[in-house]
């Protein structure tokens, strides 16, 4: 499809509830076709933007979600970087988040608006979410001033409200208002305008995009919790190949005491393990050293994820795992912001 021609946009269609339908005989809902879900939207004509679009063959329930998908996505884009102006991706809710935190460390040096978007309501739906969304995560790709996008990041445009992608969590799975960014403000917010808010988002690069598509997969997530038994937590630090963990951990960074827990993630670390700290707490940062129940975790070699989400935290890891950096490079790395997703 094309309308208009002030600006181009790349229109990727993954899946998600946004193009799914009914099935008339399990009464679920499945991924549906992509012409029909644009001739729900007849608004879309009305655009002066170019707007093109690419299918996914198999269109997706988000949940079936894969690193390689995001290398496929990633690679689109980079294939198609110079022939438009921003790409918005409709993708499910469910691991959106994790998608907008791979692309954010994939697309290196973006100088170009990559939004991603979906709804709660299937677009053919009457009191579907969808079309609000489509619309304006459209606009804030083809936004651009003195020639240049105006956000020139990965973000997930959900609600009236824009995010960093990387910094998004999928906090509800009823309202509308289905995200929260809970440690970094809003890129913009959309009423009667678009209101931007400049100093949040990042500048595009005047660098060459580069594209990475490689990312390591033997990471894994733990979750601390009262009453965890060894045998638990090792079939976990013990699995095999396992080269990378996020380990979940209480309050602003901290873990139990016992000895059988420090030595178990001692050893980890002795085999080679990155294991990165961030809390379970929605907001906030982890502070090891603040309590003597943090401390020990840090002088073991855990290495701070501050106030990463769980999800811009495995996109990291798999990342920087992907570079085949050595082992300092590799901490540096998970140390510092890369595209934002620390503070
Ligand atoms: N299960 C759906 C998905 O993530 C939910 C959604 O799109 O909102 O693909």
């Amino acid at each position: 499809m094309m309308t208009g021609s002030d600006a181009a946009i790349l229109l990727i269609y993954t899946g998600g509830t946004i193009g799914m339908v009914t099935d008339p005989v399990s009464h679920q809902l499945k991924p549906f076709n992509f012409q029909q879900l644009l001739s729900e939207v007849p608004e879309l004509s009305k655009f002066p933007i170019r707007i093109e679009t690419h299918t996914f063959e198999n269109p997706i329930d988000s949940s079936d979600m894969q690193p390689s998908i995001w290398i496929e996505l990633a690679t689109l884009i980079g294939s198609r970087y110079h022939d438009y102006d921003g790409f918005v991706i409709l993708h499910g809710t469910d691991t959106m988040s994790y998608t907008a935190a791979a692309l954010s460390f994939l697309l290196e040096n973006l100088a170009k608006p990559v939004i991603l978007t979906g709804s709660q309501l299937p677009i053919g739906t009457i009191r579907t979410d969808g079309k609000e969304n489509l619309i304006t995560a459209i606009e804030i790709a083809a936004d651009r001033e003195n020639g240049k996008s105006i956000v020139p990041e990965v973000a997930i445009y959900f609600e009236y409200k824009l995010y960093r992608g990387n910094r998004t969590i999928k906090y509800n799975a009823e309202h509308f208002d289905a995200f929260k960014s809970p440690n970094y403000p809003l890129l913009a917010e959309a009423g009667i305008n678009i209101n931007y808010s400049r100093p949040s988002i990042r500048s595009g690069s005047s660098q060459e995009l580069v594209v990475h598509r490689q990312l390591g997969l033997d990471v894994g997530v733990l979750r601390l919790f009262p009453g965890m038994t060894p045998t638990y937590v090792n079939s976990v630090l013990q699995a095999s190949g396992l080269k990378g963990l996020v380990m979940e951990t209480f309050g602003s960074g901290n873990g139990p005491t016992v000895e059988w827990f420090i030595d178990s993630i001692k050893q980890a670390i002795e085999r080679g393990m990155l294991i990165l700290n961030v809390t379970q707490c929605s907001a906030g940062t982890v502070e090891m050293g603040r309590y003597s129940t943090s401390a020990h975790l840090a002088d073991a070699g855990v290495l701070s994820g501050h106030d990463m989400t769980t999800e811009a935290a495995l996109a990291k890891l798999m990342f920087v795992l992907g570079t085949g950096k050595s082992d300092a490079e590799m901490k540096a790395m998970l140390a510092r912001s890369i595209a934002g997703e620390l503070s």
